[in-house]
């Protein structure tokens, strides 16, 4: 029995196309180049992968998608949601594909310009934004988009007090309702983000909002993320498009001349095939809200999670295999500090797990039904609850599938475990870095390097050892 739906077929790749496939050659070559080149082993028991190839791939898919359904020369900028995974090398390798940077905090808005994107390739949209930062925004040019009538207030405050490049608006929560997926529902009648439209008397608000403020061009709303259903997130930007277009109505001219559709794209967590795909949304937006994509509107978009998740591979060393209650487990190195969300919520996140054998080849053997657990000390630290895959063994690799966001760029602390190193990965016929090794076809790069006791130490106040003993 397997709780999930995945199985022995967890590597399978149900109606992949082509480049799906290559996708899945790419990361079965990384992985055994990876132990053949000493990144991974027993010093070295958890890597995160980023495939390059990949990653340009989707970035150069979410362009073509929507300028296949945009006029000629209406202003698109796809803003990267950098929390999907905060890593300047993929900050800046997405620059370099065309891409700039939705950013939610001040950690954030730093790595998007320590990766060279310029302000106005960012968009700042956090719901917590202080003084300091929206003044920081506003003198750099940095869009942002208003959460809350408090916001407004401070933002009228700076617009007064000094003239501002940044394009500005406000977001919205259009309330079309939420997805599979609790907290990734950012649409639904009582979400924390944007202002409620559908709440007595706001959309009369917003209209009065953008009335009295000529300098309010954009409008913005993102409906969710994994688990919405596509014909919610069109929803979500057809309601957008109609305020847009009440807004200008009723002010009596094109005033809002930018709507931002947020991101928000699902990811199949269930093979390796990519759906749904950019052109599909973006060929669902077009025949829902034509209005949008006829050249009188700038588009903004701000995809993470489908941007990256399918280019990222947690793979972690077996250490031990046991059996408890008569279940095989097998305890690696991969556990809730890199897979947080799915150790603490198993059923709304789910990962294939690859079996891969001591020497990084794909691991053949019967079927058999076992617990990856991770290294943190409670009992649920488990990366997959009753599995099917062949019987693992000590010093085999496990692999976490589709895992380039949200996940091993997103360490949880617990038990001091250390932060992985990431590196990415190409074949090795793609030019690469000097820093860049080569050996069985694949070449690597660091991303991050891994963290070492020193920094673990830093961290948890050493520097103030004896601090407590001076009260
Ligand atoms: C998280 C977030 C995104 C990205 O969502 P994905 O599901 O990763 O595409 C975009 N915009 C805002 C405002 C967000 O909070």
């Amino acid at each position: 029995m397997n709780d999930t739906g995945f199985g022995m077929n967890d590597t399978a790749f149900g109606s992949a196309g082509d480049s799906d496939r290559r996708r899945a050659a790419r990361r079965d070559d990384a992985v055994r180049a990876a132990v053949e080149q000493g990144l991974l082993g027993p010093g070295a028991p958890i890597v995160g992968l980023l495939d390059v190839t990949g990653i340009r791939d989707s970035a150069a898919a979410l362009r073509a998608a929507f300028d296949a359904v945009t006029a000629p020369g209406t202003p698109v900028l796809h803003a990267f949601a950098v929390k999907a995974t905060p890593l300047v090398p993929v900050l800046r390798l997405l620059r370099e594909a065309g891409i700039g940077a939705e950013v939610a905090s001040p950690g954030e808005l730093a790595l998007a310009r320590a990766a060279g994107i310029t302000p106005d390739r960012t968009v700042l949209d956090s719901p917590a934004k202080t003084p300091a930062e929206l003044r920081e925004a506003l003198a750099l040019g940095i869009a942002v988009n208003a959460d809350n009538p408090q916001e407004l207030d401070r933002v009228d405050a700076l617009v007064r007090s000094a003239p501002t490049r940044s394009p500005l608006g406000i977001r919205v929560n259009p309330q079309v309702g939420g997805g599979s997926i609790g907290a990734t529902s950012t649409a639904t009648a009582t979400s924390k983000f944007g202002v409620a439209l559908r709440d007595e008397g706001a959309r009369e608000w917003v209209v009065q909002a953008y009335t009295e403020r000529p300098w309010l061009t954009r409008l913005h709303a993102h409906t969710g993320s994994q688990g919405i259903p596509l014909s919610l997130m069109v929803r979500g930007v057809a309601e957008t498009y109609a305020l847009a277009e009440e807004i200008n109505r009723r002010v009596g001219r094109r005033q809002v001349d930018t709507v931002d559709i947020g991101g928000g794209l699902p990811v199949n967590f269930t093979s390796d095939e990519t759906t749904p795909t950019y052109a599909r949304y973006a060929r669902l937006l077009a025949e829902a809200v034509p209005g949008l994509f006829d050249g009188r509107y700038g588009l903004v978009t701000e995809f993470g999670r489908s941007l990256l998740a399918k280019h990222g591979t947690v793979v972690a060393r077996v250490e031990y295999t046991k059996r408890s209650g008569g279940r095989p487990i097998a305890v690696t190195h991969a556990g809730v500090q890199v897979a947080t969300r799915t150790v603490y919520a198993p059923d709304s996140w789910p990962l294939r797990i690859a079996a891969y054998d001591a020497k990084g080849h794909p691991k053949s053997g019967p079927a058999t039904v076992q617990d990856i657990a991770g290294p943190a000390c409670f009992s649920g630290d488990l990366l997959a609850e009753g599995r099917t895959l062949p019987l693992l063994e000590q010093d085999d690799y496990v692999a976490a599938l589709d895992t380039g966001a949200y996940y091993f760029a997103h360490h949880y602390a617990y038990n001091s475990l250390l932060r992985p190193g990431i590196y990415g990965f190409a074949p090795a016929s793609v030019p690469a870095s000097a820093s860049a090794s080569a050996s069985g076809g694949v070449r690597f790069t660091p991303v991050r390097t891994p963290q070492g006791l020193d920094e673990i130490v830093g961290e948890s106040g050493g520097e103030h050892a004896s601090g407590l003993l001076h009260l």
